[in-house]
């Protein structure tokens, strides 16, 4: 075991603290990563603050945005070597046997995958996932991935949770070049979405809440922007969408957007793990629409994604933050004002 330097909420009341948190040793399967970077995700303040009624275990250490370089490797790693750069999402295990984890939707493990903070790692020593938020992290070699080189690591970070999650839905659901796409809510999941649709040569519609970021929208990749709040826009684009994509984080109306889609046409929800409220049988029926779910993505479609980000130049727009801001940083991101996701520089802990 080694001790590790971290910032940690002790309880879903309180704001999060330096704390120091303890490591497995490197066993042959594992590798070692002195972190360099972690994205901070919604899901960060929602399992703080236990807003998913899951229980969360304090202390909480959490971060699943993480890159770092690579600092020792088991006798049974191959594929990783000390000094590379390294990235890991929202899992670190799973059990890897059953028909999810063999098809490469280890999110979807039968048996539970392990989520880099807040479970108990029941493939190891049953002790608490503690994630990114920290100076180093022991993982399996299954659940590492490979950062392109080419591209600003510190803007990669956010790739591992909100760059899978919008990438995830977009492949699954074949969205294609000339596709009318809309993405729902510009925040660190959305912006990416934004990207990867127009990269995937689709026509992007953002649709947010807010005409300011709008604008924003059309730099980051957007061909038009949909104010979600007024009515007579959104009936415009009524039975329009091929593929909507939605970030919202909290329970919300769908009705409106369900109108948006064509016949057939999909909205995938990624965002919110409440009550989605206004679903209504008629549209659905009289339209063959569908609203469907998505969990952020596969450790091979993990990597697929990274691979087309470092060929297509591809990375987050960023707010780099010393970890000693990492409140001010959610108080913040509940007021939708950050563009687009912000990344904690671990050398500010290290400093500490
Ligand atoms: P975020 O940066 O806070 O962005 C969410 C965006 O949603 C906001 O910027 C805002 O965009 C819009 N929004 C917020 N409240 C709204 C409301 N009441 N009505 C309409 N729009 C609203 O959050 P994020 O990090 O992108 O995460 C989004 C959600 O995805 C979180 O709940 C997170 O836990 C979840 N998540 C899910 C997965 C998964 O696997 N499915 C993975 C990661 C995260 P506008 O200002 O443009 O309206
Ligand atoms: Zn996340």
């Amino acid at each position: 075991m080694s001790k590790v330097l971290s910032y940690a909420a002790l309880s879903a009341t309180e704001n999060l603290q330096s704390h120091t948190i303890e490591r497995r040793d490197v066993g042959l399967n594992d590798v070692e990563i002195d972190i360099l970077y972690c994205g901070v995700c919604h899901s960060d303040i929602h399992m703080t603050r236990d807003e998913w009624g899951f229980n969360s275990i304090y202390p909480m250490v959490p971060g699943h945005e993480i890159v770092g370089k690579v600092i020792s490797v088991g006798f049974d790693v191959k594929q990783f070597k000390v000094g590379d750069l390294v990235g890991v999402g929202c899992m670190v295990d799973s059990c890897q046997k059953c028909n999810s984890c063999v098809d490469g939707l280890e999110q979807y493990c039968e048996s539970g995958s392990i989520s880099t903070y807040g479970s108990l790692d029941t493939m190891h020593d049953n002790s608490v996932t503690y994630g990114g938020y920290s100076e180093k992290i022991v993982v399996d070699k299954n659940f590492v991935v490979r950062m392109p080189n080419n591209i600003d690591v510190k803007k990669t970070a956010p790739l591992l949770c909100a760059g899978i999650t919008t990438w995830s839905p977009l492949r699954q659901w074949n969205v294609k070049k000339g596709d009318t796409v809309g993405i729902i809510g510009l925040g660190g999941l959305g912006h990416m979405g934004v990207k990867f649709a127009h990269a995937l040569g689709c026509k992007v519609v953002m649709i947010t809440t807010s005409q300011q970021k709008g604008e924003d929208a059309k730099k980051l990749g957007a061909d038009e922007v949909l104010i979600s709040t007024d009515t007579k826009a959104m009936e415009k684009y009524a039975n329009k969408f091929d593929f909507l994509l939605n970030t919202i984080p909290v329970e919300h109306d769908v009705s409106s957007y369900v109108e948006l889609l064509k016949r057939d046409a999909t909205m995938v929800v990624v965002g919110s793990l409440a009550p989605l409220l206004g679903v209504h049988g008629t549209p659905l029926i009289l339209g063959r629409k569908r609203i469907a779910g998505s969990l952020i993505g596969g450790i091979k479609e993990t990597q697929e994604m990274l691979d087309f980000c470092g060929q297509h130049d591809i990375v987050a727009d960023v707010e780099m933050i010393d970890i000693q801001n990492i409140n001010q940083a959610y108080t913040r991101m509940i007021k939708n004002d950050v563009k687009y996701r912000f990344v904690i520089d671990m050398q500010s802990l290290k400093n500490s």
